[in-house]
């Protein structure tokens, strides 16, 4: 597994507008396991104030916890779906069950536009936040940029911005570069590993 070092949230491509707020929760957990920032129902409350999603007198407890990451592990598995994944049977219960729980109206503004407004307080209320995001972003097409990337020991989510949506890595210099010189190695190996035309012609 390549665990990418020095990382800053800034290295990875932002996705556009509030998709980045979703995009930053899933990132709240990385690499298998190893990166977690969710830890503790305290580690929770501050990530939530400090994305505008909770009040500071709002109250998190082990259950809110719980729910919020399998949550967020559940939306995961809903991306790694775009990247050839399995559809995950569990993941699609979990969604549904905290969407269940969380619900959404729609809100209209001055502007003329309307998006999707929690209709509950709480940490119930910044779910049904993120979930509405994430609908949006299903109905506007960008939820289909917004990618796992491919290095197993780095997983980050970063947004597709190229040409062709083609996007494997967070980072080329980073994850691409270092799998691609990897997969080198690999096939130099297989290739020495071969005989040659002339030993197979002495052998024959
Ligand atoms: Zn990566």
């Amino acid at each position: 597994m390549q665990r990418p070092s020095g990382w800053k949230p800034e290295d990875v491509s932002p996705a556009p507008d509030s998709l980045e707020l979703v995009q930053a929760f899933l990132n709240t957990s990385f690499g298998r396991g190893w990166h977690e920032e969710l830890r503790t129902p305290e580690q929770l409350h501050t990530w939530l104030v400090s994305h505008q999603l909770l009040l500071q007198n709002e109250a998190v407890t082990e259950g809110d916890l719980r729910r919020t990451r399998s949550m967020r592990d559940a939306l995961r598995l809903l991306l790694s779906v775009q990247s050839g994944g399995m559809t995950d049977q569990n993941a699609l219960r979990e969604l549904n069950r905290v969407s269940k729980d969380a619900p959404l109206t729609i809100a209209f503004s001055n502007d003329g536009s309307a998006h999707f407004a929690p209709d509950i307080g709480g940490v119930d209320g910044a779910l049904a936040r993120l979930l509405g995001i994430v609908m949006t972003a299903m109905v506007d097409g960008t939820w289909t940029q917004l990618k796992v990337c491919q290095n197993p020991g780095c997983e980050r989510i970063f947004y597709d911005y190229s040409k062709n949506h083609s996007g494997r890595w967070c980072s080329m210099a980073k994850c691409g570069n270092r799998l691609n010189a990897r997969a080198y190695r690999r096939r130099q190996q297989i290739d020495h590993s071969l005989p040659s035309k002339e030993e197979e012609r002495v052998q024959g």
